[in-house]
């Protein structure tokens, strides 16, 4: 009816509203959170998938809000993105990341390295190169240590100048991860014209991959590709021992999942490697 019509746009509207004031508030309080000192990084182990040891992590942040919790990036990356706030947050991701990876080096593990997931904006600013070069040279790792973490969204919305800045990166030395692989709408063209030095398959194709033959089969497909462009192939959301064998079996390089190992705060990333 009508009434019903007029109530639920009603009801709709003052939703959006709510919502509306709900997003100014985080990010008001995701800016004050940065100032305090609230977010902190997870790390996630990468391992070898011969069933060797852990050859470093992923840095993965989170927000310790006073009140609801440690929160997730899905909550809150999105408005960092939307504010342009992302730029800061990810500078302070680098530098921790980099920061802890020093430290673990120090603490008798030198040859790990250290993966930082980018975000489109990033791109956009002009001084990712030298933000990366300084941050480097800051806690004296050289570059092949760290892997930035890029999807296709990630890089393609200004692509000539995000290539740029890739190919830039990696003429420095530090290595370029494809995140997501295969979800993307251009996976090919983008990889053809990415200076990559490893693919990271989605999780999508690991989740069903021993009861669904067509996720085995795109699987090892990623993997002959990746192979014969000299990628490194990692697979992630590795769930359960099965999954393990199978993506080892099919030959990719490197695993993560929390099968292998959960993202944990940086002392027990350590705690567990021992
Ligand atoms: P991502 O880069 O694809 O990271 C992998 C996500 O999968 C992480 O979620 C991780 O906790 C989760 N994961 C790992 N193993 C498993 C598993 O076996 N099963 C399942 N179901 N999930 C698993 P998280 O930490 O919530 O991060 C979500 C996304 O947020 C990341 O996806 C990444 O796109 C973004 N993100 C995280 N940290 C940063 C950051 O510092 N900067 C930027 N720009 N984005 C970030
Ligand atoms: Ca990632
Ligand atoms: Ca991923
Ligand atoms: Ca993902």
């Amino acid at each position: 009816t009508k009434d019903s019509g007029r109530n639920g746009h009603t009801f709709f509207t003052e939703a959006m509203h709510v919502s509306a004031n709900r997003q100014l508030k985080l990010l008001q309080e995701l800016r004050r959170a940065m100032q305090r000192d609230e977010m902190v990084l997870h790390y996630q182990p990468k391992f070898r998938a011969d069933g060797g040891g852990v050859i470093g992590a992923e840095a993965l942040v989170r927000w310790q809000h006073p009140g609801l919790g440690l929160l997730g990036p899905d909550t809150f990356i999105p408005i960092a993105e939307r504010s342009g706030l992302i730029l800061q947050l990810g500078d302070w991701v680098l530098d921790q990341a980099c920061a802890q990876l020093r430290q673990w080096h120090d603490a008798g593990h030198p040859d790990w390295s250290m993966a930082v997931n980018l975000s489109p904006l990033q791109f956009a600013s002009t001084n990712l190169l030298e933000t990366v070069k300084t941050t480097l040279e800051k806690h004296a790792l050289a570059p092949h240590f760290l892997t930035l973490e890029v999807t296709e969204t990630t890089a393609m919305q200004d692509v000539e100048a995000s290539l740029q800045i890739l190919h830039g990166l990696t003429e420095m030395g530090v290595k370029i991860s494809i995140d997501d692989f295969g979800t993307g709408y251009s996976s090919l063209l983008y990889l053809k014209r990415m200076p990559a030095t490893e693919l990271k398959i989605d999780r999508a194709f690991v989740r069903e991959l021993e009861e669904n033959a067509e996720d085995a089969a795109i699987v090892s497909s990623i993997v002959a590709l990746g192979r014969s462009l000299q990628l490194q192939i990692v697979a992630e959301g590795v769930e359960t021992a099965g999954q393990r064998a199978y993506l080892n079996e099919l030959g990719c390089d490197l695993l993560q999942g929390y099968h292998l190992g959960k993202p944990v705060d940086a002392e027990e990333f350590l705690r567990n490697a021992a």
